[in-house]
């Protein structure tokens, strides 16, 4: 579910942050942010309902158009930074890990980043990759802009990329040195790829992840 959010007060925030939304009986969970500061006074958020998900069911079922919810600051180090606009970016997201990539892309985009951008999303099923026709097109107008779905589950699907977003995005490279790596979605993914990614020769410092854990119990 794509939510937007629109707020009365200034809000500041980096493309790719995310912010604690608390429901009214004090629920709350974090959800990255998917539009940029340019898109001014809005948040967009990627959803992805879980079975049983306490909020983010209440989202998908209950949440009205008019509601208020309560939102923290924007937090996290995983967003673009200006500056080095020739550095190759390297970003791969799992499921609605793809929400902060997209902002931190339109971003990266908007200020003119001129280094190669390549964008790998990753999902099992074909109903999990989102956006795709979007993607393509802003692929399209951005030459240094590349954008590859990935399926990992057993489809015959000529459309996208068969394999795991990480195993093809980084076999897609000789070497990752220089390169800034953002990693954002299934834990599992994110923490691998991490250590992958520092292995085939990118900084430790030059690698930025948000991994979606999940609050069971909470
Ligand atoms: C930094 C950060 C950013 C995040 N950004 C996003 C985002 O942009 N979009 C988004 O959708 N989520 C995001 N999340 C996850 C989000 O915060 C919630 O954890 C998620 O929406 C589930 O909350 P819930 O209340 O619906 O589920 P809960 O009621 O908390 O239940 C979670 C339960 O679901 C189980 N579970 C976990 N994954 C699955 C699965 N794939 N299938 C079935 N069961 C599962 C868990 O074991 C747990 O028991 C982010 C998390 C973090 C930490």
């Amino acid at each position: 579910m794509r939510l937007v959010l629109s707020f009365e007060d200034e809000f500041s925030f980096y493309a790719g942050q995310f912010v604690n939304l608390k429901r009214p009986d004090g629920l709350t969970r974090s959800y990255s942010i998917a539009n940029t500061p340019a898109q001014s006074n809005t948040l967009e958020f990627h959803i992805k309902r879980l079975p049983n998900g306490r909020f983010s069911s209440w989202v998908h079922e209950e949440l009205a158009v008019g509601e208020k919810l309560s939102v923290s600051e924007a937090k996290g180090a995983c967003h673009y930074l200006p500056g080095k606009y020739d550095q190759p970016l390297l970003l791969v997201g799992t499921g609605s890990g793809l929400a902060p990539l997209i902002g931190i892309v339109n971003d990266a985009l908007n200020k003119g980043h001129s280094g190669p951008i390549r964008l790998y999303h990753g999902s099992r099923d074909p109903e999990g990759l989102y956006l795709v026709d979007e993607m393509q097109a802003l692929a399209e107008n951005f030459e240094n802009f590349d954008y590859t779905p990935c399926l990992s589950g057993e489809h015959d699907c000529e459309e996208f990329t068969k394999g795991r977003a990480h195993d093809v995005a980084l076999s897609s490279a000789e070497t990752l040195s220089g390169w800034r790596v953002y990693l954002c979605g299934h834990p599992e993914m994110v923490n691998q790829t991490k250590m992958m990614a520092y292995l085939k020769g990118a900084s430790l410092s030059d690698i930025y992840a948000d991994a979606f854990y999940t609050a069971a119990g909470k």
